[in-house]
């Protein structure tokens, strides 16, 4: 049910919403479900869970860097 994602809103304090995979922030997020759980899908990686972190700039180029890294 892809269609149910919706984008996600902003944070406060200036922070933002960033996949914890590969640090990307163009992140959407699904509310409810039969077990009334966000779920949050990003679309840089295909990444979908309850996780994600908040964070700022800094914190993205580091998560995006080790995402990087990883894929060699
Ligand atoms: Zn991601």
């Amino acid at each position: 049910m892809e269609d149910d994602f919706e984008p996600a809103p902003p944070t406060p304090r200036g922070t933002r919403r960033l996949c914890p995979v590969c640090g990307g922030d163009d992140l959407h997020y699904f509310l409810g479900g039969y077990e009334g759980t966000t779920r949050y899908q990003c679309k840089g990686c295909d990444y979908v869970g309850p996780y994600v972190i908040e964070g700022d700039e800094e914190t993205a180029r580091v998560l995006r860097e080790q995402y990087a890294q990883r894929r060699g």
